[in-house]
């Protein structure tokens, strides 16, 4: 791989968050993980050298790939000659329209090793959005990882541990050192899975369960109450009520709930016309 990125005069570009792999043990052991079968459908962000690319082609029906950049072109005719089951899209997925996107793919799959600097915003739009994608395995850096999977409580639970849970499991799979990238960040990774076809719990309106989860972390230090009363401008009684409405303590503290528990809230506020409507 590095020898025909070599070839091709290409230059890494931080700003893009290119880390590429090239080890194939890892990149079979990221299909295996992302479960991809000769039916799957797989949407691919941040195609790189399109080492993951093509290891992804070898097992699925079809690979949809995205790359930002255009530099990139000469090095995947090369390294992705030959695959007729593969396309790749040379533009920013962050502009992409993914309901149209969705259209085009069908029921689909994700599995990338994501570019760093927008890995958040894209798995949180993967969670409120996507309405075709079975499930997300992706690599990220080992901090996010720790956060996606957080369970309530603890410092690394978030609005996107609890957006995440409310669609489905979420497992860190297997930890990849930094060393295993080109060139080599300044941290470790790991990667995640995400399926959307297990786990999760319905809610009344996703906007309102939205709402409930930006209100529960609105502020980390003060009680759910506090933060109801500051996020919908409620008065302290109806602030309580709706607490016990959702069969939560007084004095809690928004982290400490569970996501489900979130969802009973953001039921609660929805009813009675405070969020989602
Ligand atoms: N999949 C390759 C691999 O594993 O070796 C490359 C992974 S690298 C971490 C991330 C890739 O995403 C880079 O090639 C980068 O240029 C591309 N990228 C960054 N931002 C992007 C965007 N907004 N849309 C599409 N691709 C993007």
């Amino acid at each position: 791989m590095e020898e025909i990125l070599f070839k091709h005069g290409f230059g890494f570009k931080k700003k893009f968050g290119q880390n590429f792999l090239s080890d194939t043990n890892l990149l079979r052991a990221i299909v295996a993980d992302a479960g991809v079968t000769q039916n799957s459908t797989v949407l691919e962000i941040g195609t790189g050298a399109g080492a993951l690319t093509r290891a992804l082609a070898e097992r699925a029906k079809r690979v949809v790939s995205y790359e930002i950049d255009r530099d990139l072109k000469p090095v995947l005719q090369e390294s992705l000659a030959g695959l007729d089951n593969t396309e790749v899209v040379f533009r920013d997925f962050e502009k992409e329209d993914l309901a149209e996107l969705e259209e085009y793919l069908g029921e689909y799959s994700v599995a990338a090793n994501l570019p760093y600097y927008i890995t958040t915003p894209l798995i949180m739009r993967f969670a409120e959005e996507a309405e075709k994608c079975l499930g997300l395995t992706v690599m990220v850096q080992e901090e996010v990882a720790l956060r996606l999977a957080a369970k309530e409580n603890t410092a690394d639970y978030g609005a996107i541990t609890a957006a995440l849970a409310q669609r489905g499991t979420v497992a860190i799979l297997r930890k990849v050192p930094r060393n295993m990238f080109t060139p080599r960040p300044n941290v470790d990774s790991a990667v995640v899975k995400v399926d959307f076809t297990k786990g999760g719990f319905a809610v009344k309106s996703s906007k309102a369960y939205k709402a409930a989860v930006r209100c529960a972390f609105l502020s980390r230090r003060k009680t759910l109450e506090n933060n109801l009363v500051n996020a919908f401008r409620l008065n302290r009684e109806t602030a309580k009520e709706i607490l016990r409405a959702a069969g939560v303590e007084e004095g809690i503290r928004g982290e400490t709930l569970p996501p489900p528990i979130l969802g009973a809230l953001a039921d609660v506020l929805y009813e009675r016309g405070i969020a989602g409507n």
